[in-house]
């Protein structure tokens, strides 16, 4: 049997290698000049190519499709991957939050691995598959003919490389529905006129809301920010929650792990043992120092005011702005910035056991071509090999 797989990225690389280890005659259609380009740049270079966790865990990191990967996951999990890497020669290690990773931090080990998988397949590079259509029982890629067809495409973002949306045409054109497509995992641009002068600013142990059309999403831990907005892992993460949603604005709790009480009672205590000190020095001990200018030019307090001028209600001001300052949300940074695609094919029209299209029997979408994401982690490459998996599996 002939089978094309059209992207020759995570998914379609690990399918291709389980199929040809089947025996079956296996074509790889590749855009790019080589293989596996996108998976190059993943883990800042370094690849956490999965999440060493227990399924029910891995599925709350599952964004958009957590009940179409059960089954993709309980055929293929995590461990799964790791001891396919590890009997491919590769050592692993695991990191913080249960990242997994090749043990010489080179996401190039992990390319090497899944090309050496799949050696056996015919490797077509420099070849943009342009059209995909079934005539009789049979489907013809760039008129060559196929019995069967995986569409391994990826997503859109990034498209240098390679991964440009030609996958959800092909689907279109299949008669398959496509949910709008939206950055996930990708920095905010707000409004804020002085984000400039915060530029590389990073904070840790803050949370972040994000307060749209009356819902509310929060996150602890780090952000940064950037030229026109922020980023960093709690602000990646929001934007997966909130990217079809209306955002009205972000707040910043600069001090989560205090109340307002204890948070007022360490201000009255910073401010008795400082009196003469002007209060932009003081608050060096409550806020970075590229945020006081910002701060207390809100407050409209002169940068030399006295600590002991403060009174009363601008303490208190003061305390409830640490616990609860407002960002004007702009809008997501564009796709093409974005670690993953949210949206896709339509998981309604898909067969959750094996990946095959539910209009076009022979045709087969997996990876992040789907309408699946998650969050950072590792899970959007596991997700890609588990439903590479479900689909060779089942063939
Ligand atoms: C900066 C960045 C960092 C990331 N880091 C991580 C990480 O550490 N861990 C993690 O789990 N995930 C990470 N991801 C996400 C992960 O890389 C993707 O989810 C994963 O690569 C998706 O696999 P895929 O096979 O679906 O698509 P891809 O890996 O994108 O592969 C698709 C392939 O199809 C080819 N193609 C497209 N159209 C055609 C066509 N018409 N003809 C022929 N070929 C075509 C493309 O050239 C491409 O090679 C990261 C993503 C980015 C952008």
């Amino acid at each position: 049997m002939k089978i094309a797989v059209i992207g020759g990225g995570a998914s379609g690389l690990f399918v291709a290698g389980l199929l040809s280890s089947k025996n079956y005659d296996v074509t790889i259609f590749e855009s790019n000049e080589k293989l596996g380009k996108k998976i190059y740049i993943t883990g800042k270079g370094r690849c956490n190519f999965t999440n060493c966790c227990a399924n029910d865990e891995f599925l709350n990191n599952v964004v958009r499709g957590s009940k179409f990967l059960q089954s993709a996951l309980s055929k293929f999990s995590p461990s799964d991957t790791i001891s396919f890497f590890e009997s491919m020669g590769m050592p692993v290690k695991i990191e913080r939050g249960n990242r997994a990773f090749p043990k010489s931090d080179k996401s190039s080990d992990v390319i090497k691995i899944l090309s050496d998988f799949s050696k056996n397949c015919r490797i077509l590079l420099n070849h943009r598959v342009k059209k995909i259509y079934k005539k009789d029982n049979v489907f013809v890629v760039d008129g060559e003919i196929f019995e069967k067809v995986i569409i391994a495409t990826g997503g859109k973002s990034y498209c240098a490389t390679g991964s440009n949306g030609d996958g959800y045409n092909f689907a279109k054109a299949f008669g398959h529905n496509i949910i709008t497509t939206r950055p996930a995992l990708v920095a905010i641009e707000l409004k804020n006129n002085y984000i400039k002068s915060l530029q590389g600013l990073s904070l840790k142990n803050v949370r972040l809301t994000a307060v749209c059309q009356n819902k509310k999403f929060s996150q602890f831990g780090e952000m940064l920010f950037t030229d026109k907005g922020i980023s960093g892992p709690i602000v990646l993460t929001l934007s997966s929650y909130i990217n079809r949603l209306n955002c009205d604005r972000l707040e910043l709790d600069f001090k989560p792990a205090l109340s307002i009480e204890q948070l007022d009672a360490r201000l009255i205590r910073e401010f008795s043992s400082s009196k003469n000190k002007n209060l932009s020095n003081v608050m060096a001990s409550l806020l970075p120092k590229k945020f006081i200018p910002p701060f207390l030019n809100y407050l409209k307090y002169p940068l030399n005011q006295k600590v002991n001028s403060v009174t009363y209600e601008q303490r208190k001001q003061i305390v409830s702005l640490l616990k609860c300052w407002t960002l004007d949300y702009k809008m997501l940074y564009p796709i093409d910035t974005a670690i993953i695609t949210s949206g896709g094919v339509d998981l309604l029209q898909i067969n959750p056991k094996n990946m095959e299209s539910k209009l076009v029997p022979g045709l087969y979408f997996i990876g992040e071509v789907l309408d699946v994401d998650a969050l950072t982690g590792g899970f959007n490459l596991q997700i890609a090999f588990s439903t590479a998996y479900a689909l060779a599996d089942s063939i």
